[in-house]
């Protein structure tokens, strides 16, 4: 089975706005339509209960369950982890904080204690020192939650001894750890190391099936046997209960065996890309800080205007700052798209290098 068409306007754009921008690929469809189902929300669905035992099996947790967003695998997770009033530990420019519309407030109930960070990895010992204990004036911190890659910092890894200093602190003080892994796997393959390394030093996990991994919808939070049983009420409460499932299931599954370790051609065309705009003019880039799919530029003139003008040439991304482009690499950008965004970016700079260099206040010739 293929794939539907699309119109050749759409085909040609070079889409590095997000990894959330990939269609499922013909294989996926394949699975979609030959998938046996059931009614997930009373348990029956084999392809839903097959893809949760492969998700849990992976990240070493006893069970997991299908949720139709990260955010909401991550919502529910705190909700689990945490009662109202209790106090979180988190990043300050974490995806649950940013992009989550304020739901931890709204729906666990929680302050957020946020902390700064170096490229998403926050101080051991900082996070220590912050960790309260509940009495007449202060919230206790039941949770503290880590991002691995770190979105707000351009796919960066949190080092794997962070990770398990993390776990260490919140042992030594009867604290869970909730990972918003969306792209863990990211990390994984670009360290070299299995999953577990990472999951090992976390409670729970929720990683996303509807990025890098290609699926069309879905997320995978893991944890405990009786951390799922108290999810899969609030996935029930919050209207996430899915019926037959398993058609969505059936692409997870194509993810979670066969796009797991492509990701590592996501990050070398990132990574070429990086290299190949050094010394562009009118824009930078930190190649130390290209660990994964994402690429950060930081543009002399404004980011929107770089937005803009490489659209014109067919390239899509986002704005993450009043002067900073993000492009994320995924599974629907070849080589071929590759050499088309560096060009686009080259054709650019040419095209407005008068124009940049009087912005950045150097000699024109
Ligand atoms: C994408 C993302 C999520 C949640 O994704 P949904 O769009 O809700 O599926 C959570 N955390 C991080 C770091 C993400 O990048």
């Amino acid at each position: 089975m293929s794939s539907p068409a699309f119109p050749p306007e759409v085909e040609n754009l070079v889409d590095l706005r997000s990894d959330t921008v990939t269609r499922p690929t013909p294989e996926m469809y394949e699975a979609m339509a030959n998938a046996p189902v059931g009614d997930d929300v009373l348990g029956d669905d084999p392809t839903v209960i097959q893809l949760e035992e492969l998700a849990a099996h992976m990240t070493g947790k006893e069970a997991s369950l299908f949720v139709p967003s990260g955010t909401m695998g991550n919502q529910i997770a705190l909700a689990c982890h945490c009662q109202p009033g209790d106090a979180i530990l988190i990043e300050e420019e974490a995806h649950i904080l940013y992009y989550e519309v304020g739901a931890p407030a709204l729906l666990a109930g929680v302050v957020s204690w946020t902390l700064p960070s170096n490229r998403g990895a926050m101080d051991p010992d900082h996070v220590e020192r912050r960790i309260l204990k509940a009495n007449l004036h202060t919230p206790g911190t039941t949770l503290i939650c880590l991002e691995n890659t770190h979105n707000r910092a351009g796919g960066a890894i949190i080092p794997l001894e962070y990770m398990e200093a993390y776990r260490a602190k919140a042992d030594s003080h009867g604290v869970k750890v909730h990972l918003d892994g969306a792209r863990v796997f990211n990390a994984a393959i670009a360290l070299g190391v299995s999953l577990q390394d990472i999951t090992d030093n976390v409670d729970s996990v929720n990683f996303c099936l509807s990025k890098g991994l290609r699926s069309p919808i879905g997320s995978m939070l893991c944890g405990d046997a009786a951390f799922i049983e108290k999810a899969r009420i609030w996935r029930k409460r919050l209207g996430g209960g899915m019926r037959q499932a398993g058609i969505l299931a059936a692409c997870g599954i194509v993810s979670l065996t066969k796009m797991v370790d492509r990701l590592a051609e996501d990050h070398a065309r990132a990574k070429r890309l990086a290299v190949a705009l050094q010394g562009q003019p009118g824009i930078s880039v930190d190649l130390d800080t290209v660990e994964t799919n994402m690429v950060l530029v930081n543009t002399v003139a404004p980011a929107g205007d770089w937005q803009a003008w490489l659209q014109q040439e067919g390239v899509l991304c986002f704005p993450v700052g009043s002067n900073r482009l993000r492009l994320v690499f995924h599974g629907d950008i070849s080589d071929e798209a590759t050499d088309r965004a560096i060009e686009a970016f080259k054709e650019v700079a040419s095209q407005n290098c008068d124009q940049l260099h009087a912005i950045a206040g150097l000699e024109t010739k």
